[in-house]
């Protein structure tokens, strides 16, 4: 079988879906590869869920999906962060972000990654030409062509490849890009947890010296927990019972929402940081986890990859419009240029805070401390550092504005 488009997408998670609905509706034609079998509908809650970030919530009010969403997330009002030695929540805290920091504007709303890929695959409809559990084999460029061969004797001729295929992308090393970064000697486990009193939206970071501890609400009396510690500790913790696997976790958690209890599966994500050499190649554009993927500390990865997204959507859409080939040089740099340094300085900030942080070394502790409440009382710094991490600092494509291209 063959057939072509304009774009195809390799990678069908959330900014493989985002981006093939956003192109779509523009009147580009998308055909989107993902090697597992995806189907409609709301899956069982896996615990897995995302802080998204101002300028997210934008993107999908621009493509008309965020009221379906926001029927089931939670927002973050304030954000509280703490050292381990702090008795929290009784004692205040080393930093805290408010809504009311921001005129009232929300720092982030929490959303089950089981909502929002069942939202994002329904929009996607029959405007793009879905083909599941398929992998790309071949990628030859013919002419102002990309001939991609998949398994099952499928060949699409397409302008530009996209690799939303996540952190170890295949396609990425297709086309010879290579990888730079780090393994942190982390896991994150990440569950959900009901409890007895309500959060009353508030998110909560610990830093303990194994790593941070983050307590993200979820709708009703739920949250989301992203609890690292060195990978041999999670491996242990991980192989508990449920029962031993509570405890620890209560140690952690504390009890002043009452008594907890785990909901829905349990996962673990070893963590390290990666970033490809370049974003771009010959007709290639790399997206999200494939172009960079980052510590999970301030919940920024996907964020970071719908900014990616709402970037090349933008020149891609335009160059589309005014008859430019969109897997040329010239507009894939237009999309090199307007990301690389957002997402330099996101990967390296979360890296230099976990360092600094995840760390026994007392002068490093007393440091971030009186940095922290540095940060606290300088009501100007902390406005730039809540708008850095809503999305909304620098020269933003219409999409992060809230404006569908
Ligand atoms: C513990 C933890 C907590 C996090 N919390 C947050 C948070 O609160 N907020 C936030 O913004 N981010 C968060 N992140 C980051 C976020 O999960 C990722 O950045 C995001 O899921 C990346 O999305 P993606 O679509 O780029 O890649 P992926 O989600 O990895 O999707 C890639 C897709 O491509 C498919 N695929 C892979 N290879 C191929 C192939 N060869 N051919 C076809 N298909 C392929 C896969 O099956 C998958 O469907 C967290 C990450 C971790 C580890």
């Amino acid at each position: 079988m063959q057939f072509s488009s304009n774009v195809i997408i390799i990678g069908g998670g959330i900014t493989g879906y985002l981006l093939a609905l956003i192109l779509s509706r523009a009147n580009i034609s998308v055909t989107l590869v993902e090697e597992k079998i995806k189907e409609s509908g709301v899956k069982d809650f896996d615990g897995r869920a995302y802080a998204l970030s101002f300028s997210s919530i934008n993107v999908l009010k621009a493509t008309d999906l965020w009221d379906q969403i926001k029927e089931h997330s939670q927002e973050i009002r304030k954000m509280k962060i703490f050292k381990d030695n702090e008795n929290y929540p009784i004692n205040s805290p080393l930093l805290e972000f408010d809504k009311s920091d921001l005129n009232g504007e929300n720092i982030a709303f929490m959303v089950e990654d089981r909502f929002l890929t069942a939202v994002l695959y329904d929009a996607l409809g029959d405007d793009v030409e879905m083909i599941n559990n398929s992998n790309a084999v071949s990628f030859e460029e013919n002419g102002n062509k990309i001939i991609v061969d998949l398994d099952k004797g499928i060949r699409v001729s397409a302008d530009l490849v996209v690799a939303a295929d996540g952190k170890n992308s295949k396609t990425a090393k297709h086309f010879g890009l290579s990888r730079l970064g780090w393994k942190y000697n982390q896991t994150s486990l990440v569950c959900a947890v009901s409890h007895e009193y309500p959060h009353e939206g508030i998110a909560y970071q610990k830093f303990y010296p194994s790593g941070p501890f983050a307590i993200l609400p979820l709708k009703g009396n739920k949250s989301s927990l992203v609890w690292t510690e060195s990978s041999n500790d999670a491996k242990a913790i991980n192989n508990l019972p449920d029962k031993d696997y509570l405890k620890s976790l209560e140690k952690k958690f504390g009890d002043f929402l009452g008594d907890i209890s785990v909901i829905g599966n349990k996962n673990s994500f070893e963590l390290d940081l990666g970033f490809a050499e370049s974003i771009i190649g010959s007709r290639l554009a790399l997206v999200g986890d494939s172009a960079q993927n980052i510590h999970p500390l301030a919940g920024q990865g996907l964020n970071l990859g719908i900014r990616d997204i709402a970037s090349l959507a933008d020149v891609v859409i335009d160059g589309f419009r005014l008859g430019e080939d969109i897997g040329s040089v010239q507009v894939l740099t237009r999309y090199e240029k307007w990301r690389r340094f957002d997402s330099t300085l996101l990967s390296a900030s979360t890296d230099i805070i976990n360092r600094l942080f995840s760390t026994e070394n007392k002068f490093n502790e007393i440091t971030n401390v009186i940095g922290m409440r540095a940060v606290e009382h300088t009501p100007l710094i902390k406005k730039i550092l809540m708008y850095e991490a809503m999305g909304m600092i620098g020269d933003l494509p219409r999409l992060l504005r809230g404006v569908a291209p």
